[in-house]
């Protein structure tokens, strides 16, 4: 069984105290802290192999584009992705989904085209889509969940036709932690003739992604969510089809040959890699998924134990109201204090030293589905503990009398 405690001692961060209280910190569905393996890798970049990528042909260039692509590598095999090339690096889950709709607008929509969103989608997976949808005068549709949080395939169903060129979805929420039901949508999708792009922001972190299984035709994610640097993240995409898209950034590093009136373009993945990447986040990052890999899915486990137990105890504290009952839930639990606002509640159990989230999560169609405007977020990882579970629950029975004696 994985014991949490044996890989503490990785996250320096994890030893701090906080507002004279130990931190316990349950915001990792916003970010999540960085192993010394990756920490080190970080600076050893820094400190050893400081060079441009593939512009060099002195020792450091030539060391440094190699330690990056060794990094493309891994996360092909983290994705099990076909081919390296189908491997772009970006500065995280927004630009790799800005990317796709961009190019993939220009390359494939046209007036009357549909693409599909749900409601419960991350603002990252929803304005790209309506400013591409705008650009190209295409309609976006939007697949609504259940009253529960729950996606009901029945109803993208009815909504595919021919007419539908893209439905993106998220594969678990950042708000409600519904894990979706990727496999069926995209079987349902690929015979209605539309792509997928699946928003792994959340996802990537609470269990095996199989690209080639899951079959879907862009797969996002940000290093920062999975124990990797901030500004680094992942747009996979099937080769064939992103050899069909055009760059629509552009730069030195994505270039063929160049006149003064025209250019041509690299081929995959430079095309869509403009400008000097983040080199030392992304070595950082191919050891961060190796890190994960590593711990095994032991540590999934463990963490969504963590979040049952959660669920199972909140339900026992009569002023707690929690967000949705998605039939599958991984990763995060909203709630919100019966009569208090998140961020109240948030900034007492951050007096105690517990990290929470609090605000509309960047996803407010999805909590207006709820009736809220804002809620509080718990989201532990494989490095918090059952006793810090027990501390959280602790604040949160402290907090609701102090709260309460605001409110007289
Ligand atoms: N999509 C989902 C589901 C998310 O949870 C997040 C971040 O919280 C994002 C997209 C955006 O990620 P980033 O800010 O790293 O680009």
């Amino acid at each position: 069984m994985f014991q949490p405690e044996s890989i503490r001692g990785d996250f320096p961060i994890l030893g701090l105290s906080v507002n004279s209280h130990p931190l316990i910190y349950l915001d990792n569905a916003a970010t999540t802290q960085m192993p010394e393996p990756v920490l080190a890798t970080y600076c050893e970049q820094h400190r050893l192999y400081e060079a441009n990528v593939h512009r060099g042909i002195h020792r450091l260039s030539q060391l440094s584009t190699k330690r990056m692509e060794e990094a493309r590598v891994k996360v092909q095999r983290f994705l099990n992705a076909r081919y390296p090339e189908e491997i772009i690096f970006t500065s995280g889950t927004t630009a790799g989904i800005n990317l796709v709709a961009e190019s993939f607008g220009r390359a494939f929509l046209h007036p009357g085209d549909e693409i599909i969103v749900t409601n419960m989608e991350h603002h990252s997976n929803l304005v790209p889509w309506q400013e591409t949808c705008r650009r190209h005068e295409a309609a976006l549709k939007i697949w609504t969940m259940e009253a529960n949080g729950s996606l009901d395939v029945n109803r993208l169903a009815s909504m595919l036709s021919s007419k539908t060129k893209m439905v993106a979805v998220c594969g678990v929420s950042n708000v409600i932690g519904a894990l979706n039901p990727l496999d069926d949508i995209v079987k349902l999708a690929h015979a209605a003739g539309a792509f997928v792009l699946v928003d792994a922001a959340q996802a990537i972190r609470h269990g095996r992604t199989n690209v080639q299984e899951l079959f879907c035709d862009f797969l996002v994610f940000s290093g920062h969510k999975i124990m990797g640097p901030t500004g680094t993240g992942v747009l996979y995409g099937r080769r064939d089809i992103l050899e069909k898209l055009p760059p629509v950034v552009f730069g030195g590093g994505m270039v063929d040959r160049v006149t003064e009136t025209s250019a041509s373009f690299e081929s995959l993945p430079f095309k869509f890699e403009a400008g000097t990447p983040n080199i030392a986040g992304i070595i950082a990052l191919g050891e961060a998924l190796e890190y994960v890999q590593r711990l095994g899915i032991g540590a999934c486990e463990h963490e969504r134990n963590l979040i049952r137990y959660l669920e199972q105890e909140m339900r026992e504290i009569p002023e707690v109201e929690l967000v949705g009952s998605p039939r599958f839930r991984v990763g995060v639990l909203s709630f919100n204090l019966q009569g208090f606002s998140a961020f109240d509640t948030a900034a007492l159990l951050d007096k105690l030293g517990i990290a929470v989230r609090s605000g509309h999560h960047c996803a407010q169609p999805a909590l207006r589905h709820f009736g809220l405007e804002g809620a509080v977020r718990v989201s532990p990882a494989f490095y918090n503990t059952q006793e810090e579970m027990e501390a959280f629950l602790d604040g949160l029975r402290r907090v609701i009398p102090l709260l309460k004696g605001t409110k007289t």
